[in-house]
């Protein structure tokens, strides 16, 4: 089982393809990072050469020992076992590279909805492949629309092009949903003469890299495909937590606070707000716990009926009777079985969820209107306004270690590989392993108990 897992996240090489690829050494290190850095009384001597990361260091993916399988939060692969030691790759600069920097043509793509840090990441892959040397760094605007759209032209990118990009949100190269083929994709790198592509965005533009990557691999094109995971709903796999989560959280405690102070100020004032999280209520149950002002946290993971003796209409009252007042945080995803299902897609292919903020709005009005109590209810959506913010400082640091170690990644000859923080250290994965499925929010954790401690809420079933 343990051997199994080691061929899992084994991270492809381009030497598997490729068994005589050329590798030199990096100019890359510590001590060479400046493009005025002068070399010419020799290099630095081993012993001073520090920094590189060797192909054999790992990070502790997971380490767990619990006394039963039904311990909470306990994830159990192997359910014979009790005591799990998972290593992946760990993330940085090689010694050994397999691009020559003046022969590389780097592209960056950013796909999918946005997300705090996107400039950020995009700002420190072009800056770490300047310091690598190399000159020819583009972004393909967009998305994968990009590449196929005659209309838009790449991007030239340099340090001078983004060096400020970071101080506002959103995408320099813009974001898009569907678009081309990924053979058609392909048919453009191969066109464009690009080695070297990295790819932000979630699940679905994750799902498009690897399958990039395959392409590439399948007509033995020496091209390194490096994702960078952003999720604002902190739902993949493995990892700590991904850029943009931290910010998101932080902004929505503000919105919370504004629901907060609308429905404390009415007279029977209740505040709605709608968050993010279309499968995982991570950013739900993190901002209602640093709010600490939420009495109601509804998530997709956690079933609730809003009628009946148990329902959450039932304990709006009895919150307002003994409150005057309630606040509910909603994720996007949740209670989807009571609206009307539509089968609508978007242009990637993901189901158009039904407005849950909306219906709960609607049902409260109706609910307090029928039993005789007055109630004032204010609905907040502040989605747009949380993805567009810049990035926090926290997100911001996360953004340049998974940018470096991107451009790392690629020049150490890996592709199809994605970076994350994992166990507080940066690891490079294969992408089906963090695609396989989203992270979501156990009911049983330790986390989730906490959230409801906070709020005092009962289960609504
Ligand atoms: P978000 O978290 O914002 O939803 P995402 O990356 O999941 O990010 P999508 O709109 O689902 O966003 O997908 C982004 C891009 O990836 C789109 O251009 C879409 O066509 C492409 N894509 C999605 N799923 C696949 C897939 N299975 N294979 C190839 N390409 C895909
Ligand atoms: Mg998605």
């Amino acid at each position: 089982y343990q051997t199994d897992f080691e061929e899992r996240f084994n991270i492809p090489h381009i030497t598997d393809v490729f068994p005589d690829a050329e590798a030199i050494r990096s100019t890359f290190c510590l001590k060479m990072r400046s493009p005025t850095a002068d070399f010419s009384g020799g290099y630095p001597s081993d012993e001073e050469w520090h920094g590189y990361i060797n192909n054999k260091d790992r990070v502790l993916l997971k380490v767990i020992n619990y006394s039963s399988p039904t311990s909470a939060g306990a994830v159990c692969i192997d359910p014979d076992c009790t005591w799990i030691e998972q290593w992946v790759h760990r993330a940085g600069p090689r010694e050994k590279i397999y691009f020559r920097p003046e022969k590389v043509k780097a592209a960056i793509v950013t796909c999918g909805g946005l997300c705090p840090g996107l400039n950020d990441v995009i700002r420190h892959i072009v800056i770490t492949l300047e310091i690598y040397g190399v000159k020819n760094v583009v972004g393909i605007p967009f998305g994968y629309r990009g590449f196929s759209d005659k209309n838009l032209a790449e991007i030239p990118l340099s340090r001078k092009v983004v060096q400020n990009i970071h101080l506002s949100g959103g995408s320099l190269l813009g974001v898009s949903r569907g678009g081309p083929t990924v053979s058609e994709i392909v048919d453009s790198i191969e066109e464009r003469g690009i080695n070297m592509f990295f790819v932000l965005g979630g699940n679905g533009t994750h799902a498009g890299a690897n399958a990039i990557h395959n392409e590439c691999r399948k007509r033995k094109m020496k091209v390194a495909v490096v994702g960078v995971p952003k999720t604002i709903d902190n739902d993949i796999l493995h990892m700590d937590k991904t850029f943009g989560f931290d910010t998101a959280v932080e902004e929505a405690q503000r919105a919370i606070n504004s629901a907060y102070i609308e429905a404390h100020s009415a007279y029977h004032g209740i505040g709605v707000v709608k968050l993010m999280g279309r499968s995982s209520g991570f950013i739900a149950m993190q901002a209602s716990l640093a709010s600490g002002q939420v009495d109601i946290c509804l998530i997709p993971e956690v079933p609730f009926n809003l009628h009946g003796p148990h329902g959450v209409l039932k304990h709006l009252k009895y919150l307002i009777e003994t409150k005057g007042s309630a606040v509910i945080c909603v994720a996007e995803g949740a209670g989807q079985s009571f609206l009307e299902n539509t089968n609508a897609k978007d242009a990637s292919g993901n189901k158009v969820l039904g407005d849950i903020g909306v219906h709960i709005q609607q049902e409260t009005k109706k609910y307090f209107k029928e039993i005789g109590i007055s109630a004032d209810v204010k609905y907040i959506d502040p989605t747009y306004m949380i993805r567009a913010v810049r990035a926090n400082a926290s997100d911001g640091i996360l953004c340049t270690v998974l940018g470096q170690n991107a451009v790392h990644g690629a020049f150490a000859g890996h592709s199809g590989i994605t970076v994350g923080i994992i166990n507080t250290h940066y690891a490079y994965l294969p992408i089906p392993e963090v695609i396989a499925y989203a992270k979501s929010v156990d009911p049983n954790s330790r986390m989730w108990h906490r959230c409801l401690t906070s709020t005092g809420q009962p289960d609504f079933i």
